[in-house]
């Protein structure tokens, strides 16, 4: 390995700590943006539930809920499977316990058919299903596929990478972009290019790499949908034109620490447990690298 004071010099390492930070400005410039939509798609089902004369309900679990839909029986297999191609579906079961007030098999409903993955993959990991009624996060977190977010309660709490998930997945949540997502958008890219920096085993970046990883996220930022009227996006959209004009100056205050951190980062690269803490330790790093 490079002596430190050799390894914050070079320019590829420079360009990885930079691409985190413009990532970094980006998950801040999406934030209300992200929080107005999940809220208002929020609204909208309690609308939607009330119209239906369902009231709230805060008392049943994933493990027991018998869901809206019933299984189908394959001639072919002779066997009986979920209609949305959910393996382990609780639909399978026949234990399984209707909702007292037909709130919670109604809005998992909604989640599993306003899933944009063929076939819908929410994760239920990530989830409070008593909490429902009353917090709107915890059904958006629902469309992020990393674990991890469980106890995750604001905007604030949640990262790029499950920002950018939420958009994604959220077929709702679509028409708040005027990209069309089609695996190829700039929604995807720029989650595709937050993956390639946080996962570099090397915490390199090409400056090409940078380059269109930054403009992707530009001009996401500048989305004509709604987000090229949001303040805190053109905000970032400032901070990552600066980072791409300027070189930036990284320092330490301790070398050794640092030092040691890369090292226990390197070790932990290519561990696929702990995504989480690996990602969030990197951002720690390149916090303490620039000034
Ligand atoms: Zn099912
Ligand atoms: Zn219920």
């Amino acid at each position: 390995m490079d002596k430190i004071e050799d390894q914050l010099k070079k320019p590829l390492f420079k360009n990885w700590v930079k691409g985190g930070l413009a990532y970094k400005y980006l998950k801040v410039g999406l934030e209300t943006f992200t929080d107005d939509a999940v809220h208002e798609e929020h609204s909208r089902l309690l609308k939607d539930t009330k119209k239906k004369n369902i009231e709230v309900c805060n008392k049943c679990s994933l493990n027991n809920l018998k869901p809206k839909h019933e299984k189908e029986f394959i001639r072919q297999t002779r066997q009986y499977s979920c209609p949305y191609r959910q393996t382990r579906c609780n639909c399978l079961y026949s234990d399984k316990i209707e909702c007292p007030k037909g709130f919670c098999n109604e809005i998992h409903n909604e989640i599993l058919t306003n899933h944009a993955s063929n076939p819908p993959a929410p994760n239920w990991k990530n989830t409070h299903i008593s909490e429902w009624s009353i917090h709107p996060w915890e059904i958006a977190k629902c469309f992020i596929n990393a674990p991890g977010y469980i106890d995750k309660k604001t905007v604030n709490d949640i990262d790029i990478a499950g920002i950018l998930h939420v958009f994604i997945n959220n077929m709702r949540l679509h028409p708040y972009l005027d990209c069309l997502l089609n695996h190829n958008d700039i929604i995807n890219k720029t989650l595709q290019g937050r993956n390639m920096i946080f996962h570099s085993p090397s915490m390199e970046l090409t400056l090409d790499d940078f380059t269109a990883t930054t403009d992707n996220m530009i001009t996401l930022l500048k989305d004509k949908k709604g987000l090229y009227l949001n303040e805190n996006a053109q905000k970032a959209v400032e901070n990552i034109k600066q980072l791409k004009r300027n070189d930036i100056y990284i320092t330490t205050q301790n070398e050794v620490d640092v030092c040691k951190e890369i090292k226990q980062l390197e070790e932990v690269t290519n561990a696929q447990q702990n995504t989480l803490k690996y990602i969030s330790q990197k951002q720690e790093l390149q916090k303490k690298l620039i000034k």
